[in-house]
């Protein structure tokens, strides 16, 4: 299988880049083949504009979502989103993994979303209309394919609980799980999440790539996040809310898996 690391870390001495370097050992020795788009080694460039179709008029109002369509379909996006499109094509599962910044991933990366997911390819993809919505959250060009995240944390295990203080971790990665992955036709595993990164020494390190490599080895076997698929009949379409006889009394994020 073909296995995409889509990695943000700056520093290669980082506990992320030991995880990193560990996962690509472990999926390269049991024959998978490995891809990693390594964002602070890369310089990857975070900000969507104008410079990513490169045949815009400078003069012309630039219109993010319209001049991404535009360059997706012409052939003229900027040669770094492109190369990650294929990248993602060629993937039968991606990993996502970063420390967590103020409750997200660092800006490299959510500058890797905007930009790499362009219209046509992330969004805007199949029939819009009154009677369909589109192929998303369950449906679209990436679907068939897995993705999982690698997270690490300052915080404990017990802030990220049910009634943690920082909020239970399934809600911080819902945007990330549901709105970036799933939407665009993944199979979204659970993350797989490590806490309290100042006291991990050697035995916690071994102990976490021992968990790690358990995970890897279920990348095509685990159950995914059972998400409601849009276009399932679980929403009323065009309101997309979820019908009242499902999930009744339930709001929230929640209300979205089965
Ligand atoms: P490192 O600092 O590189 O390492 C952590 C520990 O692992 C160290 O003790 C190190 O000795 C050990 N280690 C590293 N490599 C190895 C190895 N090969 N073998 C054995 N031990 C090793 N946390 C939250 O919970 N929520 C937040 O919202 C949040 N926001 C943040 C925002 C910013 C801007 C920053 C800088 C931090 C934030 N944090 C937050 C904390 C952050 O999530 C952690 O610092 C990060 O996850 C640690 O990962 P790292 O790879 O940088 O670890």
């Amino acid at each position: 299988m073909n296995v995409l690391i889509v990695y943000a870390h700056p520093e290669p001495r980082s506990l992320n880049g030991a995880l990193k370097d560990f996962a690509v050992q472990h999926l390269l020795a049991q024959g998978h083949a490995v891809q990693v788009s390594d964002l602070y080694a890369m310089n990857w460039k975070a900000t969507l504009d104008g410079a990513d179709r490169l045949d815009r008029d400078p003069a012309a109002r630039f219109d993010a979502s319209l001049d991404s369509r535009h360059a997706y379909e012409h052939g003229t996006q900027s040669a770094d989103i492109t190369a990650e499109q294929d990248k993602l094509r060629w993937a039968d599962a991606v990993l996502f993994q970063f420390p967590l910044w103020w409750f997200s991933m660092p800006a490299i990366m959510k500058g890797w979303f905007e930009r790499v997911y362009a219209y046509g390819f992330g969004y805007g993809v199949g029939e819009h209309s009154d009677r369909r919505w589109g192929d998303r959250y369950g449906e679209g060009m990436l679907a068939g394919k897995r993705a999982m995240l690698v997270v690490t944390t300052g915080g404990w295990d017990s802030h990220y609980e049910a009634r943690g203080i920082n909020g239970p971790l399934e809600d911080l990665l819902f945007p990330i799980q549901h709105g970036m992955l799933f939407y665009p036709g993944f199979e979204v595993l659970p993350p797989f999440a490590i806490h309290r990164t100042s006291r991990v020494d050697d035995a916690r390190y071994t102990e976490t790539t021992a968990a790690l490599g358990q995970r890897l080895d279920g990348l095509w076997t685990q159950a995914p996040i059972p998400f409601r698929r849009q276009n399932s009949g679980d929403y009323l379409i065009p309101q997309l809310t979820l019908r009242e006889d499902l999930a009744p009394g339930v709001t929230g994020f929640t209300a979205h898996t089965v």
